[in-house]
């Protein structure tokens, strides 16, 4: 007989990594999906440039390669490289079978360019790609009898052969927190997958959702894993500022159309840090917005298309337009106020190429993992991709070796005898607020990097001790993880001693080529000797 909350495999995470995992699995294996929040919450469902690959010729593979290392600065693995790319055409025809609606032109998909490529390689559906493949994804594994879908489920520690103080350290399971019934469950599994999402919610301005609370990442940390490069954190450079208006980007086609960047006293500024001007790269943009918000003690700059005619703008950006209007701004007549936003993880969980982390029976896929894809850059339309591909991978090693894998145990329960209810929920939401603003404002030297860690380090302690002393939320739990991988992303700042990619340090402004590039590996005090190369 099998126990109520005992599964073959237990994916944490329901966006486009877990889901296609769990869709990949063969239909006699019982698998559980757990989503924090909502099913279809993440950053997969808004999501909407498209996803990457070679469908058409002449595009090849070699192209989507070199195009990839260039943007991460030649710090992918590029053995991670090619497996991803060379799986994209098959993940695409998986989606489409599934019923994923590409837009097409003709007898083939319509192709759009980005950041980036050097060719038209990225497939969308209209410019909501993300939504049309979580829909998808969530239809088709609601008709699956081996998937129970647990929303409003929030994991919170995996649970180890170590922690349990048996002889090895096999993944078994992870602590829940049903959120609807606030009842803690412990989760029992042959294999256990994270499939979190990023970590973007570490910073004041996001273009996340609130799912994107680095938990995974925290989890694995927690557990004995190594976590990679994650100094390498992708900036938006114009997610409008309002107090109403939470994450929406403003398209980058706005200054593609002639839009222009201005300071609040309407003087321009792009020029000063790029011949290209307000047309530079997406990072370096982002940078010379943030460099000036913090020179001149701004809450933000302004982008401005008020010369252009009213029709032409109303047209070509019916979203963003629109949305403004919502708020009070009329972008045919002034400029709007906008902020650089966190929108992609780079680093993660240090993975090899089945998905799995340093722990057994543990894997990590999608934007929580580091597999090496992305290097120093994620390159535009790439992230949906690596998803699908490690999805594939995951589920293939998995199949090949449950039937080796011990059966799933029964777990001690949640042990809550010693704490009580906290009456301060204020000092929570203080944190979370202290803890965004440090690493908005903090990190870009070496010094600023020491007074982050510093705060970071006092916030960790008071974080914990409220953890130990009260019944855990939800918030709570997220404050934890965001304070854990906000250690994370400062200690790895600091042993970077170079700039790279998205890694930009006025101390050291400069690329060091002297040697070989090298990911920046931190190791937690509890890891078992593994051996996984990246
Ligand atoms: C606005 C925006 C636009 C983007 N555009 C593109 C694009 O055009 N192309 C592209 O390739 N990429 C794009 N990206 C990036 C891409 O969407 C993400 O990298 C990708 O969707 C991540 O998928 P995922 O499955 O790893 O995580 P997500 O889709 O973020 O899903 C995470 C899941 O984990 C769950 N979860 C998290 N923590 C816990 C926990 N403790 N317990 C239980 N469940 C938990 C969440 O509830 C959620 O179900 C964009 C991102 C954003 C935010």
């Amino acid at each position: 007989m099998v126990a109520a909350n005992s599964f073959d495999v237990l994916i944490i995470g329901s966006g486009a990594a877990g889901l296609s995992l769990a869709l990949r699995l063969p239909a006699q294996v019982r698998v559980a999906v757990l989503a924090k929040s909502n099913l279809n919450e993440g950053s997969t469902l808004y999501a909407q440039g498209g996803i990457s690959a070679v469908t058409q010729a002449p595009d090849t593979f070699e192209s989507h390669i070199a195009d990839t290392l260039d943007a991460g600065a030649h710090l992918n693995n590029p053995e991670t490289v090619r497996f991803t790319i060379e799986r994209a055409p098959e993940a695409i025809q998986w989606l489409v079978d599934l019923g994923v609606p590409f837009t097409r032109s003709e007898d083939d998909f319509h192709l759009t360019r980005e950041g980036g490529h050097s060719t038209r390689r990225v497939l969308h559906a209209a410019d909501a790609t993300g939504r049309a493949m979580e829909t998808t994804l969530l239809d088709e594994a609601r008709k699956r009898e081996n998937i129970s879908l647990l929303e409003h489920h929030i994991a919170i520690d995996l649970i180890t052969g170590s922690k349990l103080g048996l002889g090895h350290n096999r993944c078994m399971g992870a602590y829940v927190l049903d959120r609807n019934r606030q009842t803690f469950v412990a989760c029992s599994a042959r294999s256990v997958v994270l499939a979190t999402g990023g970590a973007s919610k570490a910073y004041l301005y996001t273009s996340n959702p609130d799912t994107a609370s680095g938990d995974g990442i925290a989890m694995a940390w927690r557990a004995g894993c190594r976590v990679a490069n994650m100094e390498f954190n992708q900036f938006h450079p114009t997610c409008l500022y309002h107090p109403k208006a939470k994450s929406f980007l403003v398209t980058e086609a706005v200054r593609g159309e002639g839009g222009r960047l201005l300071l609040p006293d309407g003087t321009s500024f792009m020029e000063r840090f790029d011949n290209r001007g307000n047309l530079a790269p997406r990072d370096i943009v982002a940078r010379a917005i943030d460099h000036e918000m913090k020179r001149l003690g701004e809450e933000y700059v302004l982008l401005d298309i008020s010369h252009k005619p009213a029709p032409f703008i109303k047209q070509h950006f019916p979203t963003v337009y629109a949305r403004c209007r919502e708020l009070g701004y009329d972008m045919t007549l002034e400029p709007i106020p906008v902020v650089p936003a966190a929108h992609y993880t780079c680093g993660g969980v240090m993975t090899d190429l089945h998905g799995e982390t340093d722990i057994a029976g543990l894997y990590a896929i999608g934007e929580v993992a580091c597999t090496g894809m992305h290097g120093a850059n994620r390159m535009a339309s790439n992230s949906l991709l690596e998803c699908l591909v490690f999805a594939r991978a995951a589920s293939e090693h998995i199949s090949a070796t449950l039937a080796d894998t011990p059966d799933p145990v029964a777990l001690p329960p949640w042990d809550e005898s010693q704490v009580c209810d906290s009456d301060e929920e204020v000092v929570v939401s203080h944190n979370w607020d202290e803890l965004r603003r440090c690493m908005w404002n903090y990190v870009r030297t070496d010094k600023r990097l020491q007074r982050a860690r510093r705060r970071v380090d006092l916030l960790q302690q008071e974080i914990q001790e409220y953890y130990s002393n009260f019944t855990v939320s939800s918030d709570l739990l997220e404050l934890r993880n965001l304070a854990q991988v906000a250690a994370l992303i400062i200690q790895s700042a600091q042993q970077r001693k170079e700039s790279r990619g998205l890694h930009f340090t006025l101390d050291y402004p400069h690329t060091d080529t002297s040697k070989p590039p090298s990911d920046t590996v931190l190791t937690p005090d509890n890891q078992q000797p593994v051996d996984l190369a990246m």
